[in-house]
């Protein structure tokens, strides 16, 4: 039997009792090419749209400054002078992609940025019908390395050395834009909320009432009936999951996460959900356990404090990093 994993937030709705003193209020939306949901706790309904307006403002900005597909972008400026020159971004970027070459570093390279030209060769929409060429997926890799890209501290530029290479943002700028949104509202005065990117999640406070934020997980054969809740509480969890974008050959399900040192697709897990402080770095690590596979992972996480795991294999098994406890939580039908 196959389960996998499926985040759903819940919220207690505004009771709209007047001894509650406040509620919660939330907005669904798209934004970075993906759903996000956001909840935050005000005191009536017109603080609440103030709240929601703000970080959805600070989610676009982000989309602005890292999308590749926006080609007014600082990352596509970047990505078209790559073999050309060095170009100066913005401390924010720069800083973001320091980070995420830090993560390459801790993961051995299994994340990696400057995947993204392979993006070229595997294409996960349904649109693929062979398996691509080996001499093309060998070539691919020649584009990519997180040790070459060009950093300049003191002006802040980027450089990517190779003609044709390029960074991409999507295995951890959703998390970014999380951090980002929660901690405006935070600074703003919202003691509770969550900011949901299509299950990458950040929480904090507690919910009108006191309870913890919970996350469900659910068996995809039957998603609406949870199998367990989770407490969040002041943390992020990400899921990454293979279910709605792969490919299939000879029996081999690949999912749209590339080994970037091989070029071909991960194999073996259908979902990663990674628990840690902020959401960008747990959305990074859920996209490099896919990567490492089950056993890496698993040694790779219990290993770092502070964060965990749980993975579901092809073959339907359940595996969680040392301090998951899933006896402990409470069940539900
Ligand atoms: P999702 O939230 O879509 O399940 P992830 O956060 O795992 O996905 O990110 C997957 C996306 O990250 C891919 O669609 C691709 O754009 C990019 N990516 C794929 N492989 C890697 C990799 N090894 N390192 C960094 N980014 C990757
Ligand atoms: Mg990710």
């Amino acid at each position: 039997m196959t389960f996998r994993l499926l985040l759903i937030f819940a919220w207690i709705a505004s009771t709209g009792l007047a001894a509650q003193p406040d509620s919660s209020y939330h907005r669904a939306l798209k934004l970075m090419g993906c759903r996000f949901d956001l909840t935050v706790i005000a005191a009536d309904a017109k603080a609440g749209a103030r709240y929601l307006d703000l970080a959805v403002g600070e989610i676009s900005r982000i989309e602005r400054l890292i999308s590749s597909w926006d080609s007014a972008s600082q990352t596509s400026e970047v990505n078209r002078m790559a073999g050309i020159r060095a170009v100066v971004v913005d401390p924010e970027l720069y800083g973001l992609i320091s980070r995420a070459i830090g993560i390459s570093q801790l993961t051995d390279g299994a994340f990696d940025i400057s995947y993204a030209s392979m993006d070229k060769v595997w294409h996960f929409d349904g649109t693929m019908t062979a398996m691509p060429d080996p001499a093309v997926i060998a070539a691919s890799v020649d584009r990519v390395g997180y040790r070459r890209i060009v950093l300049n501290e003191e002006e802040h530029s980027v450089y990517l050395p190779v003609a044709g290479m390029k960074i991409g943002f999507g295995a951890i700028g959703k998390g970014y834009a999380a951090d980002r949104a929660r901690a405006l509202l935070e600074q703003s005065g919202v003691k509770a909320g969550i900011v949901n990117a299509s299950g990458d999640l950040t929480a904090w406070g507690k919910q009108p009432g006191g309870k913890d934020w919970l996350v469900a997980i659910t068996n995809p054969l039957n998603r609406a009936k949870a199998f367990a809740w989770l407490p969040v509480d002041n943390r992020a969890v990400v899921t990454s999951g293979d279910y709605e974008k792969y490919v299939t050959f000879d029996g081999t399900r690949y999912a749209h996460i590339i080994d970037p040192r091989t070029g071909y697709p991960a194999t073996g897990i259908v979902s990663a959900t990674v628990f840690a402080p902020k959401a960008e770095l747990a959305d990074a690590l859920a996209t490099s356990i896919f990567v490492m596979g089950t056993e890496i992972g698993l040694d790779f996480i219990n290993q770092l404090p502070g964060v965990d795991v749980i993975i579901i294999d092809g073959a339907g098994q359940l595996h969680t990093s040392a301090g998951i406890d899933l006896q402990n939580v409470s069940q539900h039908d």
